[in-house]
């Protein structure tokens, strides 16, 4: 693999995930070479699979556990890595076991990442951008909140000791709060390792995937929302009120490895939504053709321009510092439901 061309070369966990999956197409779009880590080869085969058109800067190490140093050596042996994005983190509203399955990985995961950095980067990482989440924002027992604004401020003041016995969503949001604190924690306590660190804090992602998806059976969390409102009888109601699209969020980490001032920061990606707009939008998409009109049949109606009153999410500092452009959510409704569609109908032929 050659650096040479390239902007320097990103180390990018769970680059297999949807998240993951648009960094790494924006990383390669925006010229520099990626060694995805994956727990498999047949994994990384599959992500690599997506991008056919980089093949001399596109290449994948095997890090079967995240919460072992170890485990990264290999990934960082022959002196590559100028760059790390630490995407993977496990993203599971229902974990059997709030410790295993959720609080290790994320929380050993984020410090792990930033302790290979150390050890193994031969003094070369220059920057490490981690996904974080709203979830390490919000205070979720303060519910709606109504009339409130969140900002990069905000910590959600989860404990560990609560987490562990919570409930799924609670130690999920929980699991990125204190992976996130952790990371910061970390930079505090080595502060001569020669890497700043920036973490990004969208809500809901919601948007394409990079890759052709091919079926609808293990998609994210979030897009797994979307998916569920077709054929549902009812809009959804309220849970968080906050989306980004992936492809905003995919910029947001790529820009943070360029802009000098990104290090020390924590950037929320997101804006306010509330499924019904998703929903409205949908059925005005299929109005104007551009999603198809049998289609339109499969969605719940709802009450037309609803908007429920909750917090709102104050995510311009991403645009003011990384330059980061919003789309519209109309496009990110078209372009997920538009994906979703030809998955269900792969799956259909199937
Ligand atoms: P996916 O489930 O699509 O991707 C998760 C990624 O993390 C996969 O690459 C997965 O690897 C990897 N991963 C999960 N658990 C482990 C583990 N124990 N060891 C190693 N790798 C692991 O979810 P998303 O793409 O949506 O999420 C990616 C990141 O974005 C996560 O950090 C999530 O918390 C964060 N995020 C997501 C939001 C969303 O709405 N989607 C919102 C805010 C933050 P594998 O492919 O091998 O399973």
């Amino acid at each position: 693999m050659t650096t040479l061309q390239t902007k320097g070369t990103i180390l990018l966990t769970g680059g297999g995930g949807f998240v993951g999956g648009q960094i790494l197409r924006e990383a390669l779009e925006s010229g520099y070479s990626v060694r995805i880590t994956a727990r498999s080869a047949p994994s990384a085969q599959r992500t690599i699979s997506h991008f056919p058109s980089y093949p001399s800067v596109l290449s994948s190490a095997i890090v079967p556990d995240i919460q072992s140093v170890e485990a990264y050596e290999p990934a960082f042996a022959d002196g590559a890595i100028t760059h790390i994005v630490h995407a993977a983190s496990p993203f599971v509203l229902t974990p059997e076991d709030n410790v295993r399955d959720l609080l290790n990985p994320a929380i050993k995961g984020a410090t792990v990442v930033l302790e290979a950095a150390l050890r193994y980067g031969n003094g070369k990482v220059k920057h490490v951008v981690a996904t974080s989440s709203f979830a390490s924002v919000i205070n979720i027992s303060e519910g709606m909140r109504v009339g409130y604004t969140y900002t990069e401020k905000d910590w959600n003041p989860v404990t560990w000791e609560q987490a562990a016995t919570a409930d799924g969503v609670t130690a999920y949001c929980a699991s990125k709060k204190l992976a996130e604190r952790g990371m910061w924690d970390w930079m505090e306590s080595h502060r001569d390792v020669g890497f700043g660190l920036t973490t990004i804090c969208p809500p809901w992602v919601f948007g394409p995937y990079a890759g052709k998806l091919e079926s609808t059976k293990s998609l994210s969390e979030s897009v797994q929302l979307l998916n569920n409102i077709i054929d549902a009888e009812n809009v959804p109601p309220f849970d968080f009120g906050g989306y980004a699209d992936s492809r905003e969020v995919a910029s947001a980490h790529v820009r943070a490895l360029e802009v000098p001032g990104a290090a020390g920061r924590r950037f929320i990606v997101g804006r306010d939504y509330r499924y019904q707009i998703v929903v409205d939008l949908a059925h005005e998409a299929v109005e104007k053709g551009d999603l198809p009109k049998e289609f339109g049949n499969r969605l719940p109606v709802g009450k037309k321009g609803e908007w429920v009153d909750s917090y709102h999410i104050d995510g311009s500092e991403v645009t003011r510092v990384l330059g980061v452009q919003y789309r519209e959510l109309r496009d990110t409704v078209v372009d997920t439901y538009k994906q979703l569609i030809q998955a269900r109908e792969l799956e259909a032929k199937a």
